[in-house]
């Protein structure tokens, strides 16, 4: 089994003034290599735990190790954003110049890299995610979906190892939004790169490795989509849904129909049924 890349242990955070905690009592290891989704209602501490990882936050309890790096210092903390990349739900709030290839290259120069080896990575972060021709484009004649793959670009051109997606399908429509997922599977499986995938579609948790789900702060649930899916009077009281071919398997079990457990996809309902005949 591979090393764990991130490793959270009894972690918390309360924000300043604020009566309970946002994060409390986490306890969570993700290998390298893993895809791993998040799920949880609006306010069960989904951000926030991402912005413990990104080091945007540090934990006020608890043990928080990212890639080798338990962030103490500002110096540490910079460590972290370099190994841990972040992209956020609007895409509008990351482009921060007017040229598609200036903006994947900002990170780098604030970092102070030399200008042939930002040449060399931008070049390479903007094939990566299938922008190439868009490198001179502006930023503000881009889908949403491609100006998601813009943010992934100049995330890419840090040279990662865990990229942590907030809800970032978020606001796309269902093109862009299945393009983005699709980039970061590829990236993951691909390239390695560990994903935390943060999300409110049933039908993207149901893709990821492992899936965590969070309430009020705590993880809630967590296993294989398969195991987690199927407590589903669990999953529903947790503010969630399931995917719509558990919900069936469910009410055919109610009613006394006899299905093998972990169905969720529709090939595997009609395997299934069709041995039932
Ligand atoms: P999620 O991403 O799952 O919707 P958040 O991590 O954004 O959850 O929020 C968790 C809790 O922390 C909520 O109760 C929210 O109101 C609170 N919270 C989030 N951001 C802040 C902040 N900047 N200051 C104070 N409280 C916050
Ligand atoms: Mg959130």
């Amino acid at each position: 089994m591979k090393k764990a890349i991130i490793e959270a242990r009894n972690v918390s955070f309360t924000y300043e003034g604020a009566a309970s905690p946002a994060v409390s009592g986490v306890n969570l290891a993700v290998r390298e290599g893993e895809f791993l989704a998040i799920l949880g209602r609006n306010g069960s501490g989904k951000s926030t735990f991402a912005k413990l990882l990104n080091a945007l936050q540090l934990p006020t309890g608890g043990e928080l190790i990212v890639n080798g790096i338990r962030p103490a210092t500002e110096d540490d903390c910079y460590e972290v954003r370099k190994s841990c990349g972040m992209v956020f739900q609007n895409p509008d709030n990351q482009i921060v110049t007017t040229i598609v290839e200036e903006d994947c290259a900002f990170g780098l120069e604030n970092l102070g890299v030399e200008p042939a080896e930002i040449r060399r990575r931008v070049d390479d972060a903007l094939f990566s995610v299938g922008m190439s021709d868009f490198s001179q484009a502006s930023p503000s004649m881009l889908s949403g979906g491609q100006k998601q793959r813009v943010a992934v670009a100049g995330v890419l051109a840090m040279k990662p190892r865990i990229i942590v997606f907030d809800e970032s399908t978020a606001m796309l429509d269902p093109i862009g939004r299945r393009d983005v997922f699709s980039l970061a599977r590829r990236l993951n499986v691909e390239e390695g790169i560990t994903v935390v995938w943060i999300t409110h579609f049933m039908e993207e948790a149901a893709l990821a490795d492992r899936l965590v789900v969070m309430d009020g702060g705590k993880i809630a649930l967590e296993g294989t989509p398969r195991e987690v899916f199927a407590q589903t009077d669990k999953v529903l009281s947790l503010g969630l849904d399931v995917p719509e071919m558990m919900k069936l398997a469910d009410a055919l079990r109610k009613a006394g129909v006899n299905l093998k457990p972990g169905l969720m996809t529709v090939n595997e309902m009609a395997v299934e049924l069709c041995r039932l005949r």
